[in-house]
């Protein structure tokens, strides 16, 4: 959007609220494993959040099933995410909110239960000792010349500032990277597309369930060939809760200035078409899909689902040949096999696989800003080709390198360093006795 005018405002004082020795901007999977790391490390941590609650996409868009916990081959269904992002699933698996791992196409994913996480989230970020504030959102950065030395927050009372020796930025859409001048990609024209989650509830779920993902494209097919506009006919219903289903399936995209997710206007038209799209899935699913006829929404995502924005430009950017030749680094802190899921163009998703079983490796550098000093970028918003990040950005993966970044963080506050100067042995040691799984033991030298 091109201003006409502009507003020259006022200096003005800006009370600081708290100094910590870790500022963690952004409570979804990355950000609140990375609080809790952090935390548990023994450093001071703030956490701050926009929403009311903590879990991110996981809690506000919801998504269904939590990926990238798992390497995959016809026999076996390995864990590759351990840590903090395992002990959380666990704790919530052992209340009836989370169950897997669910076999589908050619990888596996584990069901959970988006309001009991948030609960859960509470809890472990409390018994973590993480302060957290919610309904603040970061506008400023404090910034000395190329050191981040804290962020500015706006909520009900006005600003306020948070001071820290680390910033960890996992906001997802990389705000904090952005306000501190640090370089990143964005290409509108490029980045994924927006999908609107909702859940349907008097559902057949019997019959419903048992339709295969070919099955249901096909269903959809037949229901666009009736007429029904449906931008999208490939998409995922999970059930954890007998009668409920939830539904991947819409699908936003634009091309133009009026659809940029980072601009107001631009997300208030994708949130609108998004709702108006779960009405038009909902008739087609009633008229053309078995255990549906007399489904209700019982569901919609607070926020719409932004499967891709800033990405950081860092220290190393994760690139395709990586993924799909399971890389190996010195530096690793992390591993990821799920395949590129790329929601492009057109009514179907473009996957590509990695060879069965095999993972590669994430290193700590796609987490390092190229200048910025104080500051550590993790979750979606770290360092990554698009089509790298079309693997990287599941939650699964977003749990593992949000608790990297929660324990450099803690390590560099500690020892009065910049996380670039983090020592990379010492971070790995400790994630590996922490549980987090950096590959098959000798990987790390
Ligand atoms: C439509 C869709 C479907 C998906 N499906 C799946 C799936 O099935 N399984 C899977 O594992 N993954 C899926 N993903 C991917 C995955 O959910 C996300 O990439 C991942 O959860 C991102 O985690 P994150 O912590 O990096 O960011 P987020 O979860 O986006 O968390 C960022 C947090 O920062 C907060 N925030 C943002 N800006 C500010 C600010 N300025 N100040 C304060 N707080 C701020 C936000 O409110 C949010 O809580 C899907 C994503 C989308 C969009």
């Amino acid at each position: 959007m091109t201003e006409k005018k502009h507003l020259v405002e006022p200096a003005r004082k800006t009370p600081v609220r708290y100094e910590v020795d870790v500022l963690v901007v952004g409570g979804g999977s990355a950000g609140l494993i990375a609080a809790v790391a952090a935390s548990r490390q023994g450093a001071s941590v703030l956490l701050v959040e926009q929403n009311g609650f903590l879990g991110g996409t996981l809690t506000m868009t919801t998504v269904g099933s939590i990926c990238g916990l798992y390497t995959v081959d016809d026999e076996e269904v390995t864990p590759i995410i351990g840590g903090i992002g395992a002990e959380l699933m666990a704790r919530l698996a052992q209340a009836g909110g989370a169950r897997g791992p669910e076999r589908w196409l050619k990888t596996a994913s584990m069901l959970y239960d988006p309001v009991l996480l948030r609960l859960f989230a509470d809890d472990l970020a409390a018994e973590a000792g993480v302060e957290v504030v919610l309904h603040s959102t970061a506008v400023g950065s404090v910034i000395e010349g190329e050191r981040l030395n804290g962020v500015i927050f706006e909520s009900g009372s006005g600003r306020w500032a948070a001071l820290a020796k680390v910033v960890v930025d996992t906001t997802g859409d990389g705000d904090i990277m952005a306000l501190s001048g640090a370089a990143f990609e964005y290409d509108r024209d490029e980045i994924q597309a927006s999908t609107a989650m909702f859940q349907l509830g008097g559902v057949d779920t019997e019959r419903a369930m048992r339709i295969g993902r070919e099955d249901l494209h096909g269903y959809l097919e037949q229901a666009v060939a009736a007429g029904v506009e449906l931008p999208r006919t490939a998409g995922g219903m999970f059930s954890l809760h007998p009668g409920f289903a939830h539904m991947n399936i819409t699908r936003v995209r634009g091309k133009d200035a009026v659809l940029d997710p980072l601009d107001a206007a631009g997300i208030s038209a994708i949130e609108v078409e998004g709702r108006r799209q779960i009405q038009l899935y909902h008739d087609a699913f009633r008229r053309f899909v078995p255990g549906f006829e007399s489904s209700f929404v019982a569901a919609i995502g607070s926020h719409i689902g932004l499967r891709e924005s800033r990405r950081l430009s860092g220290v190393y950017r994760l690139e395709l040949e990586d993924v799909l030749g399971a890389a190996r680094f010195d530096d690793v802190i992390a591993c990821g096999a799920w395949p590129v899921e790329d929601h492009a163009g057109g009514r179907s998703t473009r996957w590509v696989f990695l060879e069965p079983g095999t993972y590669y490796h994430l290193p700590y550098r796609m987490l390092l800003p190229q200048t910025v000093d104080g500051l550590l970028v993790a979750g979606r918003c770290a360092s990554a080709s698009h089509d790298a990040h079309a693997s990287m950005r599941v939650a699964g993966i977003c749990f593992a390198l949000g608790e990297a970044a929660g324990v450099a963080a803690a390590q560099a506050a500690a020892g009065g360093i910049a996380p670039r100067a983090v020592d990379v042995r010492r971070l790995q040691r400790q994630l590996i006795a922490q549980g987090a799984f950096l590959g098959d033991p000798g990987g790390v030298g």
